[in-house]
């Protein structure tokens, strides 16, 4: 999800706050010994949704395996929802507080190996979110016809917003899960997953929604609306891919239009990035009403049925109008944060800078290299170099908002350095096929583009991502000879660039010292290529 606007004002924040980080914070964002000793296979999560009250009430069974014997679990909640009860084995289970997470005393015997279950009861009016999906929590609106249209979204703030669970990154559930939620009977919920079933109740219905895929926990999700819904069968690189439309009666018309773009999307990220991750859970576009995110295989879209970012190209380069930036960049992220996800959210530029550099791919697929490249290169207007893209771990910090544009940047400029479409096109395919269906670090995926790709990238990785500082090239023309040197790099930074030289391309190394390079005639024009994402200053 992205907001430029917003992620300014959050990246001002997270420099006033870098270095305070509270034991809530731990609590949230580390693996806690009471949350190091049981490992999730199963959640079974029952929501019923009352719009008046804008009250909600439900449970989760939670089915877990035993890694190490251990009495006291960690469950998240955040208040004001509130835990009313918990079982397990019948029998009620007492718990203590420390703010939003919840230390429960378990009575049974926790037997290393063995698969458990506790279910957790809970009700409250959740967090309603003000501004989301840059804030969190429920969305209560009206459609034009005066039907209630609700929605949740939790990235920041987690899923712990309103529902119980283990609220940490690197804990998806194994096989899945459940989801059943009750809405007014005249409207419809839809989550993620399939639809397995609908129960017909007094004044309600009962939409059960199955995921049998390992789900981040911020993906999980309640739509509720006056939906129309339309599918069709694409046949993808591994079958036929169901693919699913939600939206509000009155947008039939122009979604139907729009949301061609959704085989499009599927058929360039599947030449690009690999399969589809998700076959078996399906892929749906469901509107809600806000911009958007990319919860996994129910992907909400609120971009106004229009091509761009809310009708802007946030590249200025012309390209970003060619698509509509929700269904192209929230569908990206079911390869790079829905089956690749990071482990911790320091690491988040695995979502966002891969999912922004998607934006490019799709671009390149149905526009051709050149869109590909002034998009991305456009995209650098709206990098800050304030703090580093990796945050702090295990605190729940997630770093600056450059994990997008600069994030995407630095993946256009390993490209060139591979200097091999295909070998590129084979890494990030690899990369989702080596992670599937895994949370992992930054460094697992930095370790692999080096090992498959050959190239020492060590530094770089670390110059682009943990530093602010962007390398600057820096060159003067004599005659027939330029010189050229790098500053602002960190110590052994290596990584060559192209220089056009009287409109040739010529491949050139800096190092910190200055370096000449002869060439047979005088030199009329030098600039260096634009996709490698550094500073150049002409030295007169
Ligand atoms: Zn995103």
């Amino acid at each position: 999800m992205k907001n430029l606007f917003f992620l300014l004002f959050l990246s001002i924040n997270f420099v006033s706050i870098a270095q305070e980080f509270s034991r809530a914070d731990t609590l949230r964002g580390s693996i806690t010994p009471e949350r190091a000793w049981w490992n999730v296979t199963h959640y079974d999560l029952k929501v019923s949704v009352n719009p008046s009250e804008k009250f909600i009430e439900g449970s989760n069974t939670i089915t877990y395996e035993v890694l190490e014997r251990n009495n006291i679990m960690q469950i998240d909640l955040q208040a004001p929802m509130k835990i009313d009860k918990i079982l397990q084995n019948n029998e009620e289970i007492s718990f203590t507080s420390e703010g939003n997470a919840h230390f429960l005393k378990l009575k049974k015997k926790q037997k290393k190996g063995k698969q458990n279950k506790i279910t957790i009861y809970f009700s409250g009016k959740p967090t309603v979110a003000r501004r989301a999906p840059w804030d969190g929590g429920f969305t209560w609106t009206k459609d034009s016809n005066g039907n209630d249209f609700i929605a949740t979204a939790n990235q920041g703030i987690g899923a712990s917003v309103w529902w119980p669970l283990k609220d940490h990154p690197s804990e998806e559930p194994d096989n899945g899960m459940k989801i059943s939620v009750t809405a007014p009977k005249h409207l419809m919920d839809v989550s993620n997953g399939r639809l397995i079933k609908v129960i017909e109740n007094y004044t309600t219905k009962t939409w059960v929604w199955e995921v049998v895929n390992p789900i981040n926990a911020y993906g999980v999700n309640i739509n509720i609306g006056d939906y129309v819904h339309w599918s069709e069968k694409y046949q993808g690189l591994n079958g036929t891919l169901d693919m699913d439309y939600y939206v509000l009666r009155e947008n039939e018309e122009k979604a139907k239009e729009q949301f061609k773009q959704a085989p499009m999307m599927m058929e360039a990220f599947e030449h690009w990035f690999g399969p589809y991750p998700f076959y078996e859970d399906g892929y749906k576009l469901v509107e809600a009403p806000y911009l958007g995110m990319e919860h996994q295989s129910s992907v909400t879209y609120g971009n106004q049925f229009e091509n761009g970012y809310l009708g802007r190209d946030l590249s200025r380069s012309g390209w970003g109008m060619k698509f509509d930036f929700i269904i192209i960049h929230e569908s990206g992220h079911e390869w790079f944060a829905n089956n690749i996800t990071n482990n911790d959210v320091a690491d988040m530029w695995v979502h966002e800078g891969f999912t922004c550099y998607s934006e490019n791919i799709y671009l390149d697929y149905h526009f051709g290299k050149k869109a590909s490249s002034e998009y991305v290169v456009g995209l650098r207007r709206s990098i800050l170099n304030d703090i580093p893209i990796i945050g702090n771990y295990n605190v729940s910090h997630s770093g600056s908002s450059d994990k997008y544009y600069k994030g995407a940047n630095m993946l256009h400029t390993i490209r060139q350095l591979i200097d091999n479409d295909e070998k590129w096109r084979q890494i990030l395919i690899g990369l989702n096929k080596d992670f599937y269906h895994q949370t992992v670090s930054s460094k697992q995926v930095e370790d692999y583009i080096m090992q498959k790709s050959g190239l020492d990238l060590n530094v770089f990785f670390n110059q682009y991502l943990r530093t602010t500082m962007i390398p600057k090239v820096e060159y003067k023309v004599e005659d027939n000879k330029l010189k050229f040197r790098y500053t602002d790099i960190l110590k052994n930074f290596k990584m060559p660039v192209i220089a056009i030289i009287n409109g040739k391309e010529e491949w050139v190394e800096p190092t910190s010292e200055w370096k000449t390079k002869e060439f047979s005639s005088s030199i009329e024009t030098a600039e260096i290529k634009k996709d490698f994402y550094v500073i150049t200053e002409e030295i007169e």
